[in-house]
């Protein structure tokens, strides 16, 4: 095997699932903490103008490569039904607390990655890089699962200012973990994102297709067009076992 020193980790897709309910869920806590704060909205148009507005922000704003943010979203929302509302308001940020507390319930690991990350944790450095508006949500989750002990750098888009597949955050993954990046292997759901992102500064990708097999629904999220998957020459796990064997063997495959 290659000399590989230290792993990266997307989240969402690669070592948890979020199910159905999540957007519902976290919309009807969004409504309802907004509701709380004395705002007096038409449930089903407010819906629709939060979705639409998100759309057009993350398209615009991840064009670039940048990260965007929920409060803009929920202040857009809030003005087409006549509350001017600043993105920077505290009633806004409760409400984005509120809508990612129902990630808490809606994510669950993919089964057997606790006791993949404990196994690697002795092995090799672990970092875990995902693309998610809001930080302390995404680690308030990464909290959650039980992960957190097993990664010596965790970092969020939200918190960089840029997203995947931008050159930028893998540079910060391999730098914060202190390791060439030839040293760095990447794995991940996403053909662009993840598998491209990752290759395009050097990094070995691997690309996990356990949730793609099963045919699990992608939330969250918006959602894509169809993506191309990987060339034949990137590897492909569908199990942690498949992943642990590609380890002990020849990752390298070309
Ligand atoms: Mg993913």
């Amino acid at each position: 095997m290659e000399d590989i020193i230290a792993i990266g980790f997307d989240l969402f897709n690669t070592l948890i699932t979020a199910d159905h309910g999540a957007i519902k869920g976290a919309t009807q806590r969004l409504i309802l903490s907004l509701e709380k704060s004395g705002f007096d909205l038409e449930h089903e148009a407010f819906k629709r103008a939060h979705r639409e507005s998100a759309v057009r922000f993350i398209e615009e704003t991840r064009k670039e490569g940048r990260e965007t943010h929920n409060r803009f979203w929920i202040s857009e929302a809030l003005g087409t039904q006549g509350h001017t509302v600043s993105p920077d308001d505290p009633r806004v940020a409760k409400a984005v607390d509120a809508y990612f507390s129902a990630f808490f319930d809606h994510c669950h690991p993919i089964p057997g990655t606790v006791e993949m990350l404990e196994k690697l944790s002795g092995r090799y450095r672990l970092g875990l890089l995902s693309n998610f508006t809001h930080g302390p949500a995404a680690r308030g989750i990464i909290e959650h699962m039980g992960f957190a002990p097993f990664f010596e750098v965790i970092l969020i888009s939200g918190e960089l200012g840029y997203c995947k597949p931008h050159p930028m955050v893998f540079h910060k993954l391999a730098e914060a973990l202190g390791v060439q990046k030839n040293a760095l292997i990447y794995i991940g759901d996403d053909p662009l994102l993840d598998i491209e992102g990752a290759q395009e500064v050097g990094i070995q990708p691997v690309w996990t297709t356990y949730v793609k097999d099963r045919d699990i629904p992608y939330t969250p999220g918006i959602a894509r067009g169809q993506t191309k998957d990987p060339e034949d020459t990137v590897s492909r796990i569908s199990t942690w076992d498949e992943f642990l064997s590609l380890l002990d063997g020849k990752i390298k495959r070309d």
